[in-house]
């Protein structure tokens, strides 16, 4: 199973920063909440820019 990117969105703070890491423009920050668009592919960046821990790899290895 793909791990794949979630979001907890309690903690988000709408920083942008995880927009601003995916190199696939996969993520989209909408007026309040983040969106993982269908281009991600599952590589984490986002998880590890995210400065709150909102982002977090769901799933299997
Ligand atoms: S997992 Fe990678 S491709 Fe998917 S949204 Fe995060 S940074 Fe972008
Ligand atoms: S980096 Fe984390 S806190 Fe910032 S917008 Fe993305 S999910 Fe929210």
């Amino acid at each position: 199973m793909t791990r794949k990117p979630a979001i907890d969105r309690a903690f988000c703070m709408h920083c942008g920063a995880c927009v601003g890491a995916c190199p696939e423009n996969a993520l989209s920050l909408e007026e309040v909440w983040i969106e993982f668009l269908s281009n991600c592919t599952n590589c984490g960046i986002c998880a590890r820019a995210c400065p709150s821990g909102a982002i977090f790899m769901e799933g299997g290895k």
